[in-house]
């Protein structure tokens, strides 16, 4: 299986990348236009057609074929006559563009330059990965970014196997419990009904400038949910070897008990970031059937329980824990039988992180 990261690398704005990329604008903008007309969708076939053109414009051969297919893969999704707002050049690795002691070799319509260039600390783990794709982008501000894609193979399937089987319950009370007796956004509850409050307090008042703080408030909520997701995801990825299993949450969509929490805290989006950081270190991701993992008890498996401010207890075996606890250690367990009665369920894992920011 193959993990991958993207790296977002500020470079300084050259003279010579400038003009490179509005030299490419052009000349993407002739082969689509090219290409629209002749109604060809294949690179192959569009090159005699535009390909000397392109050259003569003092774009480099293999920016020249780049150039092609970007065009050709625009012109195959378009429905109407593409017009491009802005071009970004991806380069061929390591033939048009190369990095050697701090120094980025980039090839323009001046030739190839070297820029000084250095990557952050965090991306550094990335440097011993391939490198799959490299881009050059420039934005609204026309500041200049270079992307690169780095790809591993992971084998997460033979690594880990059956080692320890981390179980993960998410909740209204804390976000995320484990069944390595680990709590998680224990103090979240508060926070959100405190928010809560504020929206309405807001939306009976209903003026402009309530509107607008509406607004703001809903942006930065967002955002705290994002980066409280990214710590707790990182917390229990760092601690677990072996599978890591959670709840599928399509099935708890189902349950009109649930619905009203599920929106209320970006679930999903944390088992995402679990999952991508799991997945870079050869972890397994296993999704199982939450059905009643928070009404069973772990230790006799009997419905007969009673529930009250996050506190559970049996009623047949008198086993007491906390209910979040309980039902961690429930979602593990589960994993667990149904490999011992054979019946594998298939990982739910996906690979495609690419856009996912760290
Ligand atoms: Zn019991």
């Amino acid at each position: 299986m193959k993990v991958r990261a993207t790296a977002k690398i500020k470079i300084s704005t050259e003279v010579e990348i400038i003009k490179t990329l509005k030299v490419y604008h052009k000349a993407l903008q002739f082969c689509v236009d090219q290409a629209w007309k002749r109604k060809i969708k294949n690179n192959i076939k569009l090159h005699p057609f535009v390909y000397k053109k392109l050259k003569s414009k003092g774009l480099q051969s293999q920016l020249c074929i780049a150039c092609i297919k970007q065009a050709c893969g625009i012109v195959k999704r378009a429905k109407t006559k593409p017009i491009i707002q802005r071009a970004s050049i991806r380069y061929n690795f390591p033939r048009s563009v190369s990095m050697k002691n701090n120094l980025l070799s980039i090839s323009t319509i001046k030739g190839r330059i070297k820029i000084p260039f250095s990557i952050p600390d965090c991306y550094r783990k990335y440097l011993n990965w391939n490198i799959r794709e490299s881009l050059l982008r420039i934005d609204k501000r026309g500041r200049c970014f270079f992307l690169f894609t780095f790809s591993k193979d992971v084998n997460a399937k033979s690594s880990n196997f059956h080692k320890g089987v981390l179980g993960i319950d998410i909740g209204v009370n804390n976000i995320a419990v484990t069944s390595d007796r680990q709590f998680f956004g224990k103090n979240i509850k508060q926070l959100r009904i405190k928010k809560e409050k504020l929206v309405s307090e807001l939306q009976a008042k209903g003026t402009k400038s309530a509107k607008r703080k509406l607004i703001r408030l809903s942006g930065r909520w967002k955002l705290f949910m994002t980066w409280t997701n990214h710590n707790i995801s990182k917390k229990i990825v760092s601690k677990s070897k072996g599978i890591i299993v959670m709840e599928d949450l399509t099935h708890i969509r189902r349950n009109a008990k649930y619905i009203k929490w599920v929106h209320k805290w970006a679930f999903r989006q944390l088992q995402s970031f679990i999952e991508y950081k799991a997945l870079r270190k050869g972890i397994r991701i296993v999704y199982v059937n939450p059905y009643k993992t928070s009404k069973e008890c772990s230790v006799c498996h009997n419905e007969l329980t009673s529930r009250h401010s996050g506190f559970f207890q049996c009623l047949v075996c008198r086993h007491s824990l906390n209910s979040d606890l309980n039902a961690s250690y429930n979602i593990a367990q589960r994993y667990k039988r149904t490999m011992c009665l054979g019946a594998v369920t298939h990982p739910n894992v996906s690979n495609n992180e690419a856009e996912t920011s760290f």
